[in-house]
């Protein structure tokens, strides 16, 4: 088997130290691809190639907009073309099912075409201001940041990185891009997509390997000029702490443990079915899971029935013949998952069903795991508090409106939450209340590349998608022009 390169400075490369690192399918445990494993120096290798390209060579920044524009959405077109196999790749690697890696490569093509539109759009602003010193004319211009770090998770191999890639690129900046080391073959493919449209050398590289070493440089090294990441609170918190030398801008998009709060008047058969989407989605490996379940107690039982038998119909497989559920990204993941199973029995939580690894048939070799309903949950447990990242839910009640909001709120993560309920007043008043940066009423989890995507509290700092997303990547310059030039007068009192 070939090894699969990092893309440093308009060339495909090994690491410096040769080594590899092998790339599993989830659903059977197999090799599918050997990858180079980098290190700090092909990072800082990666890093000098943007600088380079952003302030020597200029090339892609100084590129006027509606060229730019023109490339990315190139990059949408040979996407595209390659659909199927980009969401083949995503599927085997991640272990998503097919049909939800296809959607993910539509997102990715929409992504791109949305953010080639917008920078060849009109920006900046033109302000009245008074006239202190005389007539003034003062306007805004948005400019690129710079060498932009971009660290993502294994989730949505492909699509984390295109919220990133696709304003970044499109804003101008010379990127370094680093994709989780689980899953990196459909970004390698999106490179080789970068190489073919011609986008100028430096201007996007790829360096792979891990992120306590290649993920760290990236936050730490003062020629970064920004650095956006998506992945655990935890992480977040460390490259918050390595950016602070240059006092880099930063976006983190960080860890969920969201509320779906579903009151007494809800439509039962439609909540469920949200519900579900909520959490067995990608296996319930999504940042925004409705990984709680609140629910006023008069059809807390009828409803969990319900639930439970729609979970148990749920079907599971190789994720290419496309099943309800795929296997979990990796055997730790999975292992992580069931000692979270563990521990909600251990603290006195009511599994309903699911509970354990699927072996069954094909899935024998596989990191796959039941769709799994905890009832009788209390906000002290562990599996409550914590984000679990797999298909796993717990189901509290409620009996008041506020008891409700004080519930959902009570977490240390803000990133979404939902309202179920046929009382649209009451839906509007409670999700005002809920601190979260992405809300539902009556559904869960659709998401869209037109609307502003990110967290409250420790959920991360900024948004990504919409023109938010573009402006991340943006610096705003100022720009005063007097037009009465001569002697202002200011010291002649
Ligand atoms: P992770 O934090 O373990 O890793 C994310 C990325 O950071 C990977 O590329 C990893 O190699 C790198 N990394 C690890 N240690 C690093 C370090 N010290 N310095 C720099 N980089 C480092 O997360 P994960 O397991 O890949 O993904 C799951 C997490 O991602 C969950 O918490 C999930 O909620 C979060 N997530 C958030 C969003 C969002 O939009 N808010 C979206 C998807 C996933």
């Amino acid at each position: 088997m070939d090894v699969k390169k990092m893309y440093i400075d308009g060339c495909w490369v090994e690491s410096e130290s040769k080594k590899t690192r092998a790339s599993i399918n989830p659903a059977d445990g197999s090799v599918i691809a050997y990858v180079t494993e980098g290190d700090v120096a092909d990072a800082r290798k990666a890093i000098a190639a943007a600088k380079t390209s952003f302030y020597v060579t200029r090339e892609w920044r100084d590129m006027d907009s509606q060229s730019r524009g023109d490339l990315v959405l190139k990059i949408a077109d040979e996407i595209e073309k390659e659909k199927e196999e980009f969401a083949r790749i995503d599927s085997m690697d991640h272990g998503k099912p097919l049909r939800e890696a296809e959607c993910d490569v539509d997102d990715a093509i929409h992504c791109f075409r949305y953010y080639a539109s917008l920078i060849k759009a009109p920006h900046g602003g033109v302000y009245e201001v008074n006239e202190g010193f005389g007539k003034m004319h003062s306007y805004t211009v948005h400019e690129p940041v710079g060498v932009c770090a971009q660290i993502t998770p294994w989730n949505y191999p492909l699509l984390m990185g295109v919220w990133k890639l696709a304003p970044a690129i499109a804003a101008g900046n010379s990127i370094v891009f680093k994709p989780s080391s689980n899953c990196v073959l459909s970004c390698i493919k999106l490179f080789e997509i970068f190489e073919k449209v011609g986008m100028p050398k430096g201007s996007v590289n790829l360096v792979l390997g891990a992120g306590s070493t290649i993920g760290n440089e990236l936050a730490e090294n003062n020629d970064v000029d920004m650095i956006t990441f998506t992945g655990s609170t935890e992480v977040g918190q460390s490259i918050m702490r390595a950016a602070a030398g240059n006092v880099k801008k930063i976006g983190l998009e960080l860890g969920g443990k969201s509320p779906n709060v579903i009151f007494a008047d809800a439509d039962l058969e439609g909540a469920v079915e949200w519900a579900m989407i909520g959490i067995f989605l990608n296996q319930g490996e999504i940042c925004s899971a409705g990984s709680r379940i609140i629910i006023e107690e008069s059809i807390k039982d009828k409803f969990v029935k319900r639930l439970a038998e729609r979970a148990n119909a749920i079907t599971i497989g190789n994720p290419l013949e496309n099943p309800d559920m795929g296997p979990l990204v990796s055997e730790s993941h999975m292992n992580k998952v069931l000692d979270y199973i563990k521990k909600g029995v251990e603290e006195g939580a009511t599994l309903i069903c699911g509970g354990e690894r699927y072996t069954e048939g094909k899935c024998a070799n596989g990191y796959f795991v039941r769709p799994t309903i905890f009832d009788n949950c209390t906000d002290d447990m562990t599996i409550v508090k914590e984000e679990i990242f797999g298909p796993v839910v717990t189901v509290q009640t409620f009996k008041t409106e506020q008891e409700a909001i004080d519930m959902a709120n009570n977490t240390e993560y803000g990133l979404a939450g939902a309202v179920f309920t046929a009382d649209g007043s009451r839906a509007l008043r409670v999700i005002k209340e809920i601190r979260a940066g992405i809300t539902w009423i009556n559904c869960y989890n659709p998401c869209f590349n037109e609307a502003p995507w990110g967290g409250y509290k420790k959920s991360g700092i900024g948004r990504e998608l919409g023109v938010h997303g573009l402006e991340e990547y943006q610096e705003i310059k100022q720009i005063n022009i007097n037009l009465n030039p001569g002697i202002v007068g200011w010291y002649e009192h």
